[in-house]
């Protein structure tokens, strides 16, 4: 099988090494300056539209991915027509614009925050007078990684935060006073064949993952699988997709879908039987899907700005380190770091030994 992949970065080079073993070849297109996926498979950077022109690509692929939010809906439309895409252009129509995703959430009975379209200033103060403070600002589309989104925390703030915001279209959001947040990641091929991973926990700073724990168990799994399969069925969806939730009185109120594999399901590649990006490579071939049983107790660590020493932090048993080839920078995932342990005890003290070498020392959550 041939997989052309739209947007080249970590994701894309992560898929890349889960398609190796499977006997797929990938190639790569992504128009920014460099790309970390260009390490393992060919890259061709270009503009978007341009991809529409090149038959030597084209034709190569027997099936087209995306691992980013930022390919323009009409690209995957108009490769539709002659070509195997998966997931749909519908799927990131609907994922990749905030306002018609709390539509599309909503419309299928899944829970959201109270939420506004913004448009003006004005809008912005009527909502604000709606939903009180704090509450969150955010662009409809391109945001990620907390860019684009801006917490207001009173009226003074709203002048100076919309022209932040470039007077883009947004929407507001409740701030929510969530007791957790947790992510559901599932994988689904044509036909309805359909696996959920463990629920996992996950913990941001300044609106960063920085780590991400499964859970065995968790009392709202079979929940967050039922909003899971009727999102999906919904719209036919093949291949792997996240929703972050947030946990409101023990329930789940959705925050966002990722139509592709996403930064909490990292830990599937050593964590689960079958990883995130080997059941995305399985949906979209078109191959039976593997087992997400968790393996073991396992925490991911994002890497972020930079990374601890190699050496160091190898000499843990149980770390698995995954770098992405990106030059350092503030703020910027560089990498992550899987623990895996025999137990919940083993893992915490894994945890503990590293700390020190990491860029940041924020405890994980939950259960330790
Ligand atoms: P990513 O791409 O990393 O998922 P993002 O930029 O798309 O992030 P969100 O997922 O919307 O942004 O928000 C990032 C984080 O900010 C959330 O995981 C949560 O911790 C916090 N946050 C966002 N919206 C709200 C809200 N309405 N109430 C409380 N906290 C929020
Ligand atoms: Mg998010």
């Amino acid at each position: 099988m041939n997989v052309l992949i739209l947007g080249g970065g970590q994701l894309a080079r992560m898929l890349i090494l889960a398609a190796a073993p499977l006997g797929i070849r990938c190639q790569v297109v992504d128009p920014a300056a460099e790309s970390c996926a260009a390490d393992l498979a060919p890259w061709h950077r270009m503009a978007w539209d341009e991809v529409l022109v090149r038959r030597d690509l084209l034709d190569w692929a027997d099936v087209i991915t995306y691992e980013s939010e930022s390919v323009p809906c009409a690209l995957l439309t108009a490769l539709a027509t002659q070509h195997k895409v998966a997931p749909s252009a519908e799927a990131l129509q609907l994922s990749g614009d905030r306002w018609h995703e709390k539509q599309w959430l909503s419309r299928l009975g899944v829970p959201v925050a109270p939420h506004r379209c913004i448009d003006s200033l004005a809008d912005l103060q009527a909502a604000t007078a709606e939903l009180g403070f704090p509450c969150f600002l955010k662009w409809r589309q391109q945001g990620y990684d907390g860019k684009g989104q801006w917490r207001l925390n009173a009226h003074s703030d709203l002048a100076s935060i919309w022209q932040a915001a470039q007077q883009r279209p947004s929407i507001l959001e409740a701030g929510i006073a969530f007791t957790r947040e947790v992510s559901l990641i599932a994988s689904r091929r044509a036909g309805g064949e359909l696996v959920c991973y463990p629920l996992t926990e996950n913990r941001h700073q300044q609106g960063i993952l920085i780590h991400s724990r499964p859970l065995a168990d968790d009392p709202l799994q079979a929940a967050a699988e039922a909003h899971a399969r009727r999102l999906m069925q919904a719209v036919d969806y093949v291949g792997t997709l996240a929703i972050e939730f947030f946990v409101v009185d023990e329930q789940l109120m959705a925050n966002e879908v990722a139509p592709r594999v996403h930064n909490s399901g990292h830990w599937t590649i050593e964590g689960a039987e079958t990883s995130q990006f080997a059941n995305h490579l399985r949906a979209i071939c078109d191959w039976p899907l593997g087992s997400t049983r968790l393996l073991a107790p396992t925490l991911m660590l994002n890497l972020i700005g930079q990374w601890p020493s190699e050496a160091l932090t190898l000499a843990e048993r149980g770390a698995h380190l995954h770098l992405y080839g990106k030059a350092p920078r503030p703020g910027r995932k560089v990498g992550h770091l899987t623990l895996r342990a025999r137990s919940e005890g083993e893992l915490m003290s894994h945890w503990l030994r590293l700390q020190p070498l990491l860029p940041r020392s924020e405890q994980p959550s939950s259960s330790e």
